[in-house]
């Protein structure tokens, strides 16, 4: 079974993925982890982003087994994940391996912004986690808070709403919700109840919420 969980930066999806795979004894892909990698090593090696060379190349010989690195968590890096995630041939090479992580058993949860459209059209459920800006911005500013770091509020809100629209804008597979996608908007839930919530989407789509 395939849960496919899309929306866009700090919604929540990221938290909610890993809660539902653990619930149901899923495995569990944090994709933008597999776009974050791929700008890291592609700056790494010396070149800019919008290499299309370089990055279609790094994409191309990426270990997924290095995506445990702190400094991939940062929003640094999630900005420029969404300039090589731009990159049709960047995308293409990173497909593969998604589609067959998702093929495991007993089941798999994958969160991103195109897998319910792309990378698992056929998924049994497909969750699109929005939240308003605003509350997005307040939940990472607490998040840069809570770690001591000192950035404005107005730059986080900022950040957030130019990396949907380079993220929706986009000509390759970008950010949009699948027209068979449960619409989940997590503005007025806490985590626990966005995941109360997504447990009685996937029951009512498919019967049983799991174990
Ligand atoms: O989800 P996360 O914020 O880690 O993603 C970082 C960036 O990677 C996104 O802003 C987006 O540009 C890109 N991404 C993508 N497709 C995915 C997952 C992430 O284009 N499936």
């Amino acid at each position: 079974m395939i849960i496919a969980i899309d929306g866009p930066a700090a919604s929540g999806k990221g938290t909610l993925a890993k809660r539902l795979a653990e619930h149901l004894g899923f495995h569990c892909l944090d994709t933008g982890l597999l776009y974050r990698a791929v700008a890291r090593d592609v700056a790494r090696r010396g070149f800019r982003l919008d290499d299309l060379w370089a990055a279609v190349a790094t994409a191309r010989s990426l270990d997924p087994a290095e995506l445990e690195d702190a400094d991939l968590r940062g929003t640094a890096a999630g900005d420029a994940a969404s300039i090589v995630a731009r990159i049709a041939e960047v995308r293409a090479a990173l497909l593969a391996y998604q589609r067959d992580f998702s093929r495991q058993e007993p089941g798999s949860v994958l969160d991103g912004r195109d897998i319910g459209t792309v990378v698992c059209p056929d998924a049994d459920v497909k969750i699109f986690v929005t939240a308003s800006p605003e509350v997005r911005a307040k939940r990472r500013f607490a998040e840069f808070e809570a770690r001591g770091m000192g950035v404005a509020y107005e730059t986080v809100l900022a950040d957030i709403i130019a990396r949907d629209a380079r993220d929706a804008g986009r000509p390759n597979a970008p950010m949009a919700v699948a027209p068979d996608a449960l619409l989940l908007d997590t503005t007025n839930l806490s985590i626990e109840a966005a995941f109360d919530a997504a447990v009685g989407l996937i029951k009512r789509k498919i019967g049983h919420p799991g174990r």
